[in-house]
């Protein structure tokens, strides 16, 4: 198959595409932006003229029916990617969306099988699984470095920037609270860890006045693997001064990951077994390159994204497994299909 340019429309004047989506599209050989699309047409233009993209618009009509758009890129508040994922699916377009597909599983499916009955490309834009310091856990976990895992834990507890101070602690219609935003890449990272599902979690979340009306800003959560493998999750946005990182514990060792639950690239991986400990070298690229790079692979029919669909619909169930846990007070099952 020829190899053909990956033309793209942004959907969200969004923090993320700005630093760092339309940059590692446009790293890769065939990656271009063409368009953005915004609630409001005076941010669309300024965000093009900030960031040299030709087209600009309020409506998502006239970028759908650009037959040079290829694919899209979802960007916007969490409530909004059902119906922008749906509508550029039926205009034909490749979509790579951002996490939360929906904010319920049935609507994360519902884009699954749209994109699937229309043959095109859907990726969930779950970056951990593509860093460096998650894929060399990977690594030790399938070469048998630390035994059989028996426990993990996961400290994603940060603060917010000033700037994201908004939607995500003031609009619970527009999915907001830290389990939609920060839980939901937990419940990815550890299925790509374990390379299966939780069978059960349990939580606990707070709204310590950080945002409104109740909008949870910490939460803490247990959760169950095949075989009885136990993982602990503290996401917040509230701590100002954590490290954010991974302890993955085995029969034969402990797997350290430091400050590498972040959207920058860095951190470390430690190795701890009755050999002592091991510092294992880590290629930093930018965070987004990799799943863009296999997302516009996949358009070209080579291979699948590194966090498809299906995976999106799973990270979506989890959260909202989490957040009916806290809710409840109840330990949630977790359906297998
Ligand atoms: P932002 O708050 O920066 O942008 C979200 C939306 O808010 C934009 O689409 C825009 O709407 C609106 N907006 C932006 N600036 C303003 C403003 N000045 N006044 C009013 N509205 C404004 O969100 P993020 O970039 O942090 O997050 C966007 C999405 O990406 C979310 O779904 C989030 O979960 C996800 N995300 C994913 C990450 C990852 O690593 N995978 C990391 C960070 C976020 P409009 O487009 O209509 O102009």
């Amino acid at each position: 198959m020829t190899e053909k340019v990956v033309s793209w429309g942004l959907i969200g004047a969004s923090t993320i595409a700005r630093e760092w989506m339309v940059g590692s599209i446009r790293k890769h050989p065939l990656g271009r932006v063409k368009a953005i699309v915004s609630s409001d047409l005076s941010r669309a233009q300024a965000f093009s003229d900030q960031m040299g993209i030709p087209d600009a618009y309020d409506s998502l009509v006239p970028m759908l029916s650009d037959r040079e758009i290829d694919a899209v890129y979802i960007s916007t508040k969490n409530d909004q990617h059902l119906s922008q994922a749906l509508a550029a699916i039926e205009a034909g377009k490749h979509v790579l969306c951002e996490k939360p597909l929906a904010l319920e599983p049935k609507e994360a499916q519902s884009i699954v099988e749209a994109a699937k009955r229309k043959g095109v490309v859907l990726a969930t834009n779950h970056h951990l699984r593509n860093m460096e310091s998650h894929l060399a856990i990977k690594r030790l976990l399938r070469e048998g470095a630390i035994g059989k895992v028996n426990s993990i834990r996961i400290f994603h507890a940060g603060s917010l920037p000033q700037s994201l101070k908004t939607w995500r602690l003031f609009e619970k219609s527009a999915g907001a609270g830290v389990i939609y935003d920060i839980t939901v890449h937990n419940g990815d990272l550890l299925r790509f860890y374990l390379e299966t599902n939780p069978t059960r979690i349990t939580a606990l979340a707070t709204a310590s006045g950080e945002g409104a009306n109740g909008i949870e800003d910490s939460v803490m959560s247990v959760w169950e693997f095949p075989g009885d493998i136990l993982v602990q999750c503290h996401d917040s946005f509230v701590v100002g001064y954590g490290p954010r990182g991974v302890e993955i514990h085995g029969s034969a060792g402990s797997i350290l990951g430091i400050d590498v639950m972040s959207q920058a690239p860095g951190g470390s991986v430690v190795l701890r077994t009755s050999d002592g400990e091991r510092d294992i070298p880590l290629e930093l690229r930018v965070t987004y390159d990799r799943g863009v790079s296999d997302f516009i692979a996949a358009v070209q029919g080579k291979g699948s994204p590194s966090s498809t669909g299906e995976d999106g619909v799973w990270s979506v169930k989890l959260a909202k497994a989490v957040a009916q846990s806290a809710a409840t007070g109840q330990t949630v099952l977790i359906e297998q299909v």
